[in-house]
């Protein structure tokens, strides 16, 4: 990742400036897929725990999401504030990732929508510097 395409928390994601790769992690032992990356498999029924990091696919379905029309309070950073879209989305093999969606006119968003991994811009951070995140974007049919 190059410096103009900072991350808004580090080791969640790699990017070419456009599309954006999660970076999970699975469990050695059991096989559980995690994002973002624990310190440790969270299974209780698992004593191996070791971890290895894996890139996400970078295309999904939608399954679910819902529209924050109110201004989150501080911590939460975003320039020109106006109401968007959560989705959580199914990126295969049972895994399930939160994030901002991109591109959708909120009032028709559809379940079920293909979607693909993209780095946008959220916020400019104290120094001038743009801060980015990953977000879900409509992607042609699979
Ligand atoms: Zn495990």
């Amino acid at each position: 990742m190059t410096e103009a395409a900072r991350a808004v928390a580090e080791g969640l994601f790699v990017t070419d400036g456009e599309n954006a790769v999660l970076l999970g992690a699975r469990c050695e032992g059991c096989g559980a897929v995690y994002f973002p990356r624990p310190l440790s498999c969270r299974n209780p029924a698992c004593h191996e725990k070791r971890l290895t990091a894996v890139e996400l696919p970078g295309e999904g379905t939608l399954i679910s999401y819902t529209v924050q029309r109110y201004r989150p309070p501080p911590l939460f950073r975003m320039d020109d504030w106006a109401p968007y879209a959560i989705g959580l989305v199914s990126l295969g093999d049972g895994i399930e990732v939160m994030g901002m969606l991109s591109g959708f006119e909120l009032d028709h968003i559809a379940i079920g929508s293909p979607v693909r991994v993209i780095c946008a811009p959220l916020y400019t951070d104290d120094a001038g510097a743009p801060v980015h995140t990953y977000q879900f974007a409509p992607a042609p049919g699979r």
